[in-house]
This record gives structure tokens, sequence and C-alpha cells, in this order.
């Protein structure tokens, strides 16, 4: 891994983090913060900080009567200029945990160039703050070190990807922010016209189709740090805008462009965290057999703990909770938790409701004990079928068998809620690895039975597997995708696809979606006429760039990699936004505002306000520090 932050030589004056001993004796001046003050009576001492580093000012009397006089005034995070000469620290004062430990500088003047109030939580040191605090003064919580690292980690990462791809002839290539709506499976930021008062330009979910029409412009490598928007529920995970490697390539197949992606994030991974990854060339998975072993799309590869399948040693079982599920079509899949075998009655209670929670109707456990087995259905089965079910899928002493008897969906989603929390609970996924995966052969749609219609899983330009063409009439839900998600400790990090490039293909996919012949050219039609003239076959992929950072940086919340992100109501408590608008301003654009539906929006802004407001001012954890 690369230093993180290295002051550039055309930085042509010294910062905290630049001095060694061998600057000693020499004369400098420094900029940057109070990081702490400490009045030792007669010497007072500064940690002067800005991005580079810190470094320990000292103001003797001695010295120099004004400025040390002035140094009583200080404190922190006032914004100050010190000019003075390097001294090697006295003996027994280097602070080995300081690149610039072993010096400090003597001021010989001080110029006080800002004060600041008291700030509202400690920026030097790693403290839990109230979120909420530290996103109304975000400009004050980017100061504190681990943000500062997240963001050079974060325009590092981006370098790279912006160098990397040039050498590859990729260009970078802006596509506009006011679009018009396109589904892409959330719903639409949009923004009013004065111009065309009723009219709406909508903010991109992703530059999908330009960075297609723009194959057809003959561009051949495209990329772009896209800016992308989704009006949608939030979660720890998402935000309202994010950012994506966008990119887009001509006259390629599937493993071009995954191969060029998993070249990029060895990359990345190697350069720029301290991770190994777990498997090279990077694993990949069919959608089924990801669903089938883990149950869920974005597998968390770093440990085994996989579902499987007992449902055929139970065709016949006189157990009448099984039977009847498989009769009708479902299944019995497990998980073996290793070493929880003596898990008490309200320890077996609480996993039951968690399976309950993930919508299980119940959960079975066999419980393997030194005294033998413990298991409230072990009396309603076979010895052979509690062969099955305990040896014969690896079960051995100490171990808990999960068992969820279902219809395929639920039994996925079950046990996947079960398998992820044991992997926490048992400390099972090595946090020093990155187990990266590729999904692949998506099914292309699933049926939208609200909608009556199929939906595409991804994108709607999306194509298919030629030998599975013959399905779009029989059989649509069984054609797979020519679609592949990246993922990474069970993270999606991104997905891409090779597109449809003819318009009859393309037609023939919107129909199956519900879009009628005569609308798809209102909706679509600068896509489907460029198809017509001379498009090339492409393909693409766009990895989100923030949630690769919060992995990286080992971040647990995706807030913390972007510098000025909303809460997770989507709120900007920095700005204030959403906002209310002049009555003029609506006036121009030709809108009236429900008051109904403004009254909920304006109290929930509110409530989020005040429990901003209430984080300001509760107690400090403890005393202030000096
Ligand atoms: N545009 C797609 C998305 O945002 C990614 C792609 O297929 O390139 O999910």
């Amino acid at each position: 891994m690369q230093g993180l932050d290295v002051q550039p030589e055309t930085i042509d004056r010294f910062t905290c983090g630049t001095l060694r001993l061998d600057h000693a004796d020499n004369k400098v001046t420094l900029k940057g913060w109070v990081n702490r003050r400490r009045d030792l009576g007669g010497l007072i001492f500064i940690d002067l900080r800005d991005r580079f580093g810190i470094t320990q000012v000292v103001f003797n009397p001695e010295v120099q009567k004004d400025a040390h006089e002035l140094a009583g005034d200080l404190r922190n995070e006032f914004v100050i200029e010190v000019s003075g000469v390097v001294l090697k620290r006295p003996e027994g004062t280097v602070n080995p945990n300081m690149p610039t430990g072993e010096l400090e500088v003597e001021a010989h003047a001080l110029t006080i160039l800002n004060r600041s109030k008291t700030p509202p939580f400690y920026i030097n040191e790693e403290v839990d703050v109230d979120e909420s605090l530290r996103l109304k003064y975000r400009y004050l919580d980017l100061r504190r070190r681990r943000m500062t690292d997240n963001m050079i980690q974060r325009h590092r990462v981006v370098k790279h990807m912006r160098d990397f791809l040039d050498e590859r002839g990729f260009l970078e290539i802006e596509t506009p922010l006011l679009i018009k709506s396109t589904p892409e499976g959330a719903r639409d930021y949009l923004v009013p016209s004065s111009q065309f008062p009723g009219m709406f330009y909508a903010l991109p979910q992703s530059p999908q189709q330009l960075k297609q029409l723009l194959m057809v412009s003959g561009v051949d490598r495209y990329f772009q740090i896209a800016r992308c928007f989704r009006d949608e529920a939030q979660r720890a995970d998402r935000q309202p805008e994010f950012t994506q490697l966008d990119l887009e390539m001509s006259f390629v197949d599937q493993n071009d462009v995954m191969e060029l992606t998993e070249q990029l994030y060895t990359e990345i991974t190697e350069k720029f965290s301290d991770m190994t990854i777990q498997t090279r060339p990077f694993p990949r998975l069919t959608y089924q057999e990801s669903m089938d072993r883990f149950g869920n799309d974005r597998p968390d590869l770093r440990f085994g703990m996989e579902l499987q399948d007992v449902s055929d040693a139970l065709r016949n079982t006189e157990f009448k909770a099984f039977r009847g599920v498989l009769d009708g079509g479902g299944q019995v899949k497990t998980i073996v938790v290793p070493g929880c075998g003596d898990y008490t009655r309200k320890q077996i209670d609480e996993v039951t409701d968690l399976a309950k929670q993930a919508g299980a109707k119940g959960l079975a456990t066999m419980q393997l004990q030194a005294q033998g087995l413990k298991s409230p259905i072990a009396k309603f089965l076979s010895d052979d079928e509690i062969t099955a079910m305990t040896t014969g899928i690896g079960a051995g002493e100490g171990d808990l068998v999960l068992l969820v008897a279902d219809q395929p969906a639920i039994v996925a989603k079950a046990l996947d809620a079960l398998r992820s929390e044991f992997g926490e609970r048992l400390e099972l996924a090595d946090p020093n690895v990155l187990a990266f995966c590729w999904i692949v052969e998506f099914p292309l749609l699933e049926w939208d039975e609200e909608g009556n219609r199929w939906d595409a899983t991804h994108n709607p330009f999306s194509s298919y597997l030629p030998e599975d063409e013959h399905l779009l009439a029989s059989d649509p839900g069984k054609v797979r995708a020519k679609q592949y998600d990246l993922v990474g400790n069970g993270y999606e990090l991104g997905g891409g696809s090779i597109r449809i490039h003819d318009r009859a293909k393309q037609e023939r996919i919107f129909e199956l979606m519900g879009h009628k012949l005569e609308d798809q050219q209102d909706r679509f039609g600068a896509l489907l006429d460029a198809l017509e003239y001379g498009a090339p076959p492409h393909g693409g992929i766009a990895p989100g760039i923030d949630r690769l950072i919060m992995v990286l940086a080992r971040e647990s919340n995706i807030r913390d990699v972007m510098a000025f992100p909303k809460n997770q109501r989507g709120i900007d408590l920095m700005l204030n936004a959403p906002d209310l608008v002049a009555p003029e301003q609506l006036d121009e654009l030709g809108l009236d505002i429900r008051q109904d539906a403004a009254q909920d929006a304006r109290a929930k802004l509110r409530e989020a306000a005040v429990s901003a407001a209430e984080a300001e001012t509760a107690p400090a954890p403890d005393a202030p520090k000096p």
C-alpha cells in the first residue's frame, strides 16, 4: 500500500507534515490549526495541524516574549502562522509515533490568522460523535484525520482509475445531468423548467443511454466518473446521489469487460489497501449457483457455511411439515453452524425469530451434543433421515443444524440472513481479506405481479445468451442475460452487461416489459433510432465508487467516504436541503404545491432538525481535552 498523503514538491512552503531532522536549524514558517495546546507554566506547546500532518511548536518566553504571550490566547482550531527554527527535540521527548516526532519548531513569531469558536465535537480525538452533528458541521468533521484520510484514499483511487483507463485508450467524456426521464428501476429526480412551465428534465439514474449513444458515435472506449441520482428509500449503504465509474467499450464480449475490470480492481486493492485478495482470477458463479449455495447474489466468500439441500433425503418422510412443503414444490435446506450445539432454549428462540423476520414460517433445529441429538423434530424422523441431516451434511459434535422448509425464494432469504448473522457472530470472515467474485447468467427478466408485465432484472438494454433466444417466446423468465455483477465481501460493487445493438431485438424486450411499440419511440427514440445507424456491438459496466472506497477504507457507513453526504433520510443537514422555495419561483415554474403533502414534508424535516439540535446541546461525553 502506498503512503496516503505525501506533500508534492510543487507546494513551495513547509507544511505540518514535511519537517524531518534534516531540517534542523532551518528557519521555517508553518500555517495550520491548533490541534492541542499544553501550557506548562513556562513553556507553551502547540500541536499544529494541517492536512499533511502535525508538528510540535514550542513557545518559550525567554526566546520570544511577545509570541509566548500571544500563544496564551490560542485555543483549539484557531488558525495561525508561526515562524521559527527547527530544533532536535531534547532527549526523552521524542515521539516515535509521529513522522515529525524527532523535532519541534521554536517559535519566534506568531500571527493569529483567524479565531475559532469551541467546536461542537473533538477534532483532535477519535471519539464517537453523534452523526447528525458531524453532518451539520461537516467542514469540521472533515478536518478529523480519519475523514481526511478517507478523502485522500478516494482521490488516489479515482486518479488511478483515470490513469489506468487513459493508458488503455479510454476517453473521459462528460454527459449531461439534465436529461429526459428514462426507466432504470428507481424513481427519477425531476427538475422543472421555467422556460417550459409544466415540463421537466430528469437527473440521470445513470448515463446508460448516453454511453451507448457514444458507442454509436464511434468513441470505442468511454468512461466517466459519473454522478447518478435515484429518488428512493435510503439505506445505510445508499445515498440519493452517488458516483459510479461508468464505462463502455465497443467490439467486446463479457470476458473483455470483466477482465479489464478485474485487473483494475486488483491493482486498486494492492495499491490502496492493506487487504489481500482471496482468489485470483476472481471466481465466477452463475446466479443460480450463488442462490443455491449462499441464498443471495452477492455472496461473502470469505467463509463457508454454505446452504445445503436435504430435500432428496426427505422426499418420503413421515414428517408432515417437511413433506407438505416438498410435495408443494418447495425445498428443505440447511446450514451447519459450527460450535453452537449447546445453545440454550432462549438462544434458539432468538435465532428462530431472526429466521421469521427474514420471512420463514419457522425454523427447525438440531443440536449435536455429546449426550446425543437434541431436536424437537427428531421424533418425527427416521434414522436415515436424521443421518442425512447431520453427518450427511458434514455436521459433527458441537454443531447446530438450522433447517428451513419453504418455497426456494423464502428458504434462500432466511438462510442467507442466518448465514450472515452467524458469520458475524462467530467472526468467520477475515477482515484482512477481500473476496471478489463475479456473478453471471442472471435472469434477463422477472415477472412483475403488480404491473402484470416482465421487468428487466438490471436494465432494459442488456442482451441475452443467443442460445436462450427461443425462450423469449415460450418462457421469458428463463432467458439468461449477458450480465455480470462484481461482488466483494458480500457487497454488490457494480454491474454491467453486453447490450442489445439491434433495434428489432431491443423493441421486443421493451414490448415484453409492457412498452407498446407506438410508445417506445417517444420514450427511447434516440437510442432506438441510433441502433439503425451502424451501432457497433458494445457493453460496459458501472462499479460504484463510494462502496468500493467504503470497503477499502474499512468503513461500514457509506457516508464516511463522501465529503458532503445526505443523512439516512436524504436530508443535507449542513445546507438544509431539501427546502421550500419562494412562491415567485414556483410561479415561474408554473407549479402549485399540494398543501397536505407539503405539511407532511415540513414535519419530517423539522423532526430531523430537532434531533440534530438535540445532539448539539447534549453534554460532551467527557471533560474538554486541553
Ligand atoms: N447503467 C447500469 C447501472 O447503473 C450499469 C451498466 O450496465 O453499465 O446499474
